[in-house]
């Protein structure tokens, strides 16, 4: 039976030695082993021009090839594509997922470059933050697309950094854990090389960029770590062609003048890079990721939202008591918005009342003056009509006379035909 006892909290451990075999040595192998079951993701976000060799250096990185479409430079825009795949190697199970960021560096205003990939990183760990914040979490079986590594791809001018790649590493820094890389490194002349790399570094130095530190607290990686971290930024070649050197096969690039082997050391820092960033610090990335860039963006969001560990006297304040806090806030701005909302829903009422009485007003004078007006015509027109009517009868007078004068002289004249037609029959008699 196992008996748990208290610990007073001043209280000092003990070491006590065992006189035989318990087995919680097997620990780590517990956690090998679950992890190993359970698979790993691992997800890379890889920034810089187009052509600048982005998904050549990942084919060559993960020994595949990734189906990828040649970006054009016509894109309007910056956008992130991000591909997923499954990988074994052994018995250990890769899910990656590699976004790439097309359209990059090839539009004439650069200035918002940089917002799509922060909204990318900034989308992925929102929708973390989601899932934890659910009540029903599944993190276990969670498909993680938090972004572990950001390769930076620097062109390989000899110069300077652009600043666009400047304004961009800043952007991201506190974001995500930058790797630099100078891309395309078999164009650059060896004793070029040493100086452009110490100038980039000089300039993320007096730029503020913090870039990926490979951790030197653990024994076992320290050394390499601080060896590799001097070769920064790692001057990389990709190529996924096969040359016969010797009588090996190995990746290089050919040219007329000879051969570039990409994991020859003394030709390009490429397995420089595939150490650091897989074999040795992949574990580091993944935990950087959530320990510190995740946790920082948590941070804020939860502090946006009005989460606050402590009151404001410094006292530990729960979650329980913020929620309290916070829904007795939004209830008093809620009554507060109704209480502002009626007092103007009484205001517009009374508002739209003037209105619809000036109205009635102005309708009433206009009915009164309709009124006036078509009372004065009707008088108009019976007064003409009385005119007219009188004139009728006039005329009707004037029309008889006319008539009896005219029957009378037809009377007068037919008796005057008579009187004469008798006198000249008396003649002819
Ligand atoms: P992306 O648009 O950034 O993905 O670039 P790609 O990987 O498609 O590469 C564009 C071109 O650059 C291809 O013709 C590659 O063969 C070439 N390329 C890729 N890596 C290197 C390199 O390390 N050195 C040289 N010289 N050319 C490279």
């Amino acid at each position: 039976m196992a008996v748990a006892v208290e610990r007073p909290a001043n209280d000092e451990l003990r070491n006590l030695s065992l006189s035989g075999h318990v087995g919680f040595d097997s620990l780590p192998d517990q956690l090998v082993n679950k992890s190993t079951s359970q698979g790993f993701c691992f997800n890379i976000l890889c920034v810089g021009e187009t052509g600048i060799g982005k998904s050549t250096l990942m084919d060559t990185l993960f020994n595949t090839k990734f189906e990828s479409d040649p970006a054009t430079h016509n894109e309007p825009g910056v956008r992130l594509k991000a591909r997923s795949y499954e990988l074994q190697e052994s018995n250990v199970r890769l899910k990656l997922t590699i976004v790439d960021t097309v359209g990059f560096g090839d539009q004439i205003n650069k200035d918002d470059s940089y917002k799509p990939i922060v909204e990318y990183i900034d989308t992925q760990f929102e929708a973390y933050l989601q899932e934890e914040l659910k009540i029903k979490r599944s993190l276990f079986n969670y498909h993680d697309t938090r972004i572990h590594a950001c390769l930076y791809f620097i062109a390989p001018t000899g110069h300077s950094l652009k600043s666009l790649d400047l304004v961009t590493m800043k952007k991201l820094d506190s974001k995500v854990n930058i790797i630099p890389i100078i891309a395309k490194a078999d164009t650059i002349a060896k004793n070029e090389l040493h100086k452009f790399k110490s100038k980039i570094m000089s300039e993320l130095v007096s730029n503020g960029v913090q870039i990926y530190q490979f951790p030197t607290d653990e024994e076992t990686v320290a050394e390499i770590n601080a060896t590799m971290s001097v070769h920064l930024p790692f001057a990389v070649v990709g190529s996924t062609e096969e040359v016969k050197i010797g009588n090996k096969m190995s990746k290089a690039r050919q040219y007329p003048w000879g051969v570039v082997q990409v994991e020859n050391e003394n030709h390009c820092d490429f397995v420089k890079l595939r150490e650091m960033l897989i074999r040795v610090n992949m574990e580091d990335l993944r935990e950087q990721t959530h320990t510190r860039h995740y946790e920082l963006y948590r941070r804020c969001k939860l502090e946006e939202m009005g989460f606050k560990d402590t009151d404001p006297d410094s006292k530990p304040f729960s979650l329980q008591e913020t929620y309290e806090a916070k829904r007795n806030e939004f209830l008093g701005e809620l009554q507060k918005k109704e209480e502002e909302m009626r007092q103007m829903f009484v205001m517009r009422v009374k508002e739209k009342e003037a209105e619809l009485k000036e109205a009635e007003k102005d309708l009433h004078e206009k009915f009164d003056h309709l009124k006036r007006t078509h009372q004065e015509e009707k008088k108009k027109v019976d007064d003409k009509k009385k005119e007219l009517e009188e004139e009728l009868s006039n005329f009707q007078k004037k029309k008889a006379a006319a008539q009896l004068l005219q029957s009378q002289a037809q009377q007068a004249g037919s008796q005057q035909t008579k009187k004469d037609k008798d006198k000249k029959n008396f003649f002819f008699m």
